[in-house]
């Protein structure tokens, strides 16, 4: 098996990644799951709060664990580092940037740069939200559409003597559609994300995170405290893309696509890496014990598991940002609606979310 990756060495971006239920499932099937599991988010209190941090929707988390599990919270340079430890030396390729694939009837070659790079029986390509390789796979379908928003995320050591209250939180602005998330990462860093309208072109860190301060002034006071304690060099910013429209298979031949290449979507219900996780055990368990000659055949029932149900969090995860990014109005509705809410149907609602 070889893994190109088109980086010059492996390392990722800092921040946090919450691994939701599922997808701790799907990696317990893989062997993977055991050092994810030690972030484990501890019980406390999940709530959907508007923007002085008063409660819409409040409820236990230990209500929600009972039903599907607690989800993990974790930095993303140590999921990395769970996902590659078992990997044996050679098996990773960097700066190899895969330019197109070349199936025939007994396999498929792999270009890059122009050149075979590889070989192989079967290709699963894996190449993220603006995937060149699913573009050439359907060169009907029309790829990635711009939600209109734009998220902010940032990592900082927890301050000290800071109330929890606000923590495992989601913060709505109903005035202008904005959202502001804060969970714990282990004992002492916590992870903040921000949520809110791009016109144009994604500023860079500096400029956004100004915008950001601007915008949450009359917020939360912590929200602003913390957002000013974490430097621009700790700040990612990402405008929001998902797939315009389900794709019509994710198989072609021997080649299959996992992950984002797949199923992009908003990361409102925080379901990208788990739906990845999820496609990367049902394809280890339908390419098992195969022979080279039913490979088709096997990546077809991948496809059959896998895309009604990806798929479908596809979709959640678009109504779920509509929700949550709504003003005026409906979002006053919105409001109202949740906090009528009772704290046992909101741990369902939330077990349902995660469980997806
Ligand atoms: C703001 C934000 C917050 C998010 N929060 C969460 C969250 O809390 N939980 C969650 O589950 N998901 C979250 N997501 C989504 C999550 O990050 C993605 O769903 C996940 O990273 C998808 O994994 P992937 O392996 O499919 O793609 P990627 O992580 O994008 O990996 C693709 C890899 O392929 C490489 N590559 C690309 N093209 C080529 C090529 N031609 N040749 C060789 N290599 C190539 C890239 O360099 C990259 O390393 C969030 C996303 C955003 C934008």
């Amino acid at each position: 098996m070889t893994l190109f990756e088109q980086a010059a060495e492996l390392r990722e971006a800092g921040t946090g990644i919450v691994v939701m239920p599922n997808g701790l499932r799907a990696l317990d099937a893989l062997g993977l799951a055991e050092d994810v599991r030690r972030y484990d988010m501890q019980a406390g209190h999940w709530g959907l709060r508007d923007r002085l941090g008063r409660p819409l929707l409040v409820t236990g988390l230990a209500e929600a664990q009972q039903v599907v599990g607690m989800p993990a919270m974790i930095e993303r340079a140590e999921l990395h580092r769970a996902l590659r430890a078992p990997l044996p030396p050679g098996v990773v390729r960097t700066a190899t940037s895969v330019e197109r694939l070349e199936p025939d009837l007994t396999g498929v070659t792999v270009i890059s740069d122009g050149e075979p790079v590889a070989r192989a029986d079967a290709v699963i390509a894996a190449d993220g939200i603006g995937s060149k390789l699913r573009a050439r796979l359907f060169p009907g379908h029309p790829g990635l559409r711009r939600t209109g928003r734009m998220d902010l995320r940032g990592m900082l050591p927890r301050p000290p003597g800071m109330a929890p209250d606000l923590l495992v939180s989601q913060l709505v602005d109903r005035r202008n559609g904005a959202m502001f998330g804060l969970f714990p990462v282990g004992e002492d860093r916590l992870y903040w994300f921000t949520d809110s309208r791009l016109d144009g072109t994604p500023p860079d860190a500096d400029e956004a995170r100004r915008q950001m301060l601007s915008l949450m002034a009359d917020w939360h006071p912590l929200i602003t405290e913390l957002i000013e304690a974490t430097s621009p060099a700790d700040i990612y910013v990402d405008p929001i893309a998902r797939l315009a429209e389900p794709l019509p298979s994710f198989a072609v031949g021997r080649i299959a696509l996992l992950g984002d290449a797949a199923h992009a979507m908003p990361p409102d219900l925080g379901q990208g890496a788990s739906q990845a996780f999820e496609d990367a055990a049902a394809l280890t368990r339908h390419l098992k014990g195969g022979e080279p000659a039913d490979v088709t055949q096997r990546l077809l029932r991948y496809d059959a598991e896998r895309r009604p149900s990806a798929n479908r969090i596809m979709r959640a995860a678009s109504r779920q940002s509509r929700l949550t990014s709504q003003t005026g109005v409906k979002a006053w509705l919105r409001d109202t609606l949740l906090r009528a809410v009772p704290s046992r149907l909101a741990a369902r609602q939330l077990a349902a979310l995660w469980h997806a």
